[in-house]
């Protein structure tokens, strides 16, 4: 549970913890909060060890809980295991298509190995690629094209 569902209050905002500690108080792994470090968690980044602060971790938790899957950036797909939108795996991703002008993104997480999937539609396809390398089906290929 606490690996799928990183509880805010278990942060005690007074002190500072390293990414290993972050990992362990989670029992995540350590690439998961590094993850959080791209995608917005602060941390006093001018220092080594790199230390986050208790009281930015549980604001970022918090916020993480609440904001859902439209965090979605350009090129990242959201992993439901990790919980956090990111790049795929190699940057690739296979477009499968659903209905009319909508698919799916399918790519698999750099960090869990899961499967990601981001509903698409196709118009926008090339808004949201960002860097990810999109295998599109045969049948579709012109389409991506001349997007
Ligand atoms: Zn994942």
């Amino acid at each position: 549970m606490t690996k799928r569902h990183p509880n805010p209050r278990l942060v005690k905002i007074h002190r500072s913890y390293t990414v290993e500690e972050v990992a362990k108080l989670f029992g995540t792994h350590r690439n998961t909060v590094r993850n959080w470090l791209k995608h917005g968690l602060p941390t006093n980044d001018s220092k080594r060890p790199i230390l986050i602060l208790g009281r930015d971790l549980a604001a970022y938790l918090q916020a993480r809980r609440t904001k859902n899957k439209q965090t979605c950036q350009p090129g990242e797909i959201y992993c439901v295991r990790c919980r956090v939108p990111k790049a795929p795996a190699g940057n690739m991703a296979e477009y499968k298509h659903v209905t009319g002008t909508v698919g799916n993104l399918i790519a698999i997480c750099p960090d869990c190995d899961a499967i990601m999937n981001r509903r698409v539609s196709l118009p926008k396809l090339e808004q949201i690629r960002g860097e990810i390398d999109i295998t599109m089906p045969q049948a579709l290929q012109h389409i991506n094209e001349s997007a």
